[in-house]
């Protein structure tokens, strides 16, 4: 997920350039709307294997490098029930400035992620997404959520998160459900972009073909 367009996260690729220097072989391509893949409920993880860490790290990677604060599988161009989140600790505050989430460990891969409760609190921003370039907008979601994952170590959590984090949680779960940001927007905003989603679709789709 991007929270704006790529343009607006000059501090964060600086970041990512620092951290993306690991050397892995796994190397990874972003598939982008019009691509199937993107409407395919992803397959739960059972064996959290070396090929499973090597997944995850490379997900980090291209996360960074396309100065993203979240990216699921399927955007990757895999089912696979993996999504990956990092999140700055500026984001990561409520209405006071407060720190919300101190404890998470960035950047943080889950594993079957799934939401088991939501509050009535529903609030809006504007959202973007790594498989919809250029395009952004205003989503409604709860402000809190409680989530089970396991981690990479195949240990099981369940915890509850609010604000931004739940909100990048929330878009990761809809990709790996085969969900996407524009069904969740307003259909006003959707007609608005009927013009450039189908240009993205057919590039994407002329892409796949060439
Ligand atoms: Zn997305």
């Amino acid at each position: 997920m991007l929270p704006l367009g790529r343009r607006a996260h000059v501090g964060q690729s600086l970041r990512s350039r620092a951290q993306t220097r690991t050397v892995s072989p796994m190397k990874l391509t972003l598939h982008y709307y019009g691509d199937p893949i993107l409407r395919e409920p992803a397959q739960p993880v059972d064996t959290i294997d070396e090929a499973i860490r090597e997944l995850a790290q490379a997900m980090i990677r291209t996360m960074h490098q396309e100065s993203g604060i979240g990216l699921a599988a399927q955007q990757i161009g895999r089912n696979t029930a993996i999504c990956v989140i990092d999140l700055l600790p500026e984001m990561d505050v409520d209405d006071d400035d407060q720190r919300l989430h101190p404890d998470i460990a960035m950047p943080w891969v889950l594993i079957n992620p799934k939401i088991v409760t939501t509050d009535a609190t529903a609030w809006v921003r504007e959202e973007g997404c790594l498989s919809f370039p250029q395009i952004t907008a205003n989503i409604q979601r709860p402000w809190t959520i409680e989530l089970v994952y396991r981690d990479l170590d195949g240990a099981e959590h369940q915890r509850t998160v609010s604000g931004m984090l739940a909100r990048v949680v929330q878009h990761e779960v809809d990709h790996l459900n085969g969900v996407l940001f524009i069904d969740r927007m307003s259909h006003v905003k959707k007609f608005a972009l009927k013009g450039k989603l189908k240009r993205l679709r057919e590039e994407t789709r002329a892409q796949q073909e060439g």
